[in-house]
């Protein structure tokens, strides 16, 4: 196993959203944020494409761990860090949701593994997901990526922004590899509502709110310690829209707040402690659902619809400065309406 450097560096690097002073554990691959006593939000360092963030909990005997990274080299890169603050074994993940980018490591935590996620997680894990649409094209923007990193480094001549490049390449090159090991796990134990995890000193609740993100969104609660880990369903901002069901996703994020929390965990970027950025957000879901439905009530295109639709107003609370809305987004809201998506 590699060494793996620990370094406490306390309130130095803090996210922005983050108001209190807050410790954080370096690794080789990780910062580590205690978010409370034996609770780190585990967010990549940018050596490798970890792409998702995760949660760590360690109980009296074992470690639970929310999502695994996108593929099973930065879930075993998640596993080194963990090493670095607790020997005890990671026996449970839970899927928040069934997305590539936070279920696909999985298998580097080892066979014996309890993975815990909704019956929705559970049926799209199991269902052929390496032909899982959303993970399709995100094999072909990354192939894309790759290529557009060869094609500046080619043209580059300074010798500094080659060496740039080349490290840029060489990032984007070695998830790509990475890719081809993935062999996804599906949940062993699935839930359908909810479900309580009592085990080792510490109270989990997994939740079901509604459909969000997708049919199976999992909001994962530490009542004691007053935090929340949404994944996707709720980012300081709107989420990838493309498996989601934006006309219920504002109901759903309405539930979330009636849970007693402090701090919000999402699946990607700065944990956030003002609320209010869930108000703006359901807000830009109701907005963005209404305004792509009048437009396709007066015959547009979907993407006719994703260039007019008009969410400027959400400028100050969410920085929307462009008109227009995300395609994938858009083609969601017209295929459900159409009754040719679920
Ligand atoms: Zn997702």
């Amino acid at each position: 196993m590699r060494m793996l450097s620990c370094l406490i560096v306390a309130a130095a690097i803090l996210p922005a959203a983050l108001s209190q002073a807050q410790e954080i554990i370096e690794t080789d691959t990780h910062n580590l944020q205690v978010v409370a006593d034996g609770v780190w939000f585990a967010v990549g360092n940018g050596t490798l494409y970890t792409m998702s963030n995760a949660l760590v909990i360690e109980r009296d005997e074992d470690v639970v761990i929310v999502d695994s990274h996108v593929t099973p080299a930065a879930g075993a890169a998640l596993l080194d860090s963990i090493a670095v603050v607790t020997d005890k074994p990671v026996t449970t993940v839970i899927n928040s949701h069934f997305h590539y980018d936070h279920a696909y490591g999985t298998q580097a935590f080892g066979d014996d593994l309890q993975v815990i996620g909704h019956e929705y997680t559970r049926a799209r894990l199991s269902d052929d997901p390496l032909n899982d649409p959303t993970y399709l094209r995100s094999l072909d923007r990354f192939d894309n990526t790759v290529a557009d990193v060869e094609a500046r480094l080619a043209a580059a001549d300074d010798a500094e922004a080659r060496a740039g490049l080349e490290t840029e390449l060489s990032f984007w090159r070695a998830h790509v590899n990475a890719q081809q090991e993935t062999d996804p796990v599906a949940p062993n134990v699935s839930v359908s509502d909810r479900m309580t995890l009592y085990r080792g000193g510490r109270e989990i609740q997994l939740i079901w709110l509604g459909r969000a993100h997708t049919g199976g969104d999992l909001a994962v609660y530490l009542p004691a310690e007053k935090m929340v880990f949404t994944g996707d369903m709720m980012l300081g901002r709107p989420s990838y829209m493309g498996d989601g069901y934006v006309e219920e996703w504002s109901a759903t994020l309405g539930r979330l707040k009636e849970l007693d929390i402090e701090l919000v965990l999402p699946g990607h970027g700065d944990g956030f402690t003002d609320l209010r950025i869930i108000d703006y957000v359901q807000a830009y879901y109701n907005d963005l659902h209404a305004g792509v439905m009048r437009l396709k009530n007066q015959g547009y295109s979907a993407e006719e619809a994703a260039a007019r639709v008009d969410l400027r107003h959400h400028q100050d609370s969410l920085g929307i400065s462009e008109l227009g809305a995300d395609m994938l987004a858009v083609q969601r809201i017209y295929d459900l309406d159409d009754g040719v998506a679920e």
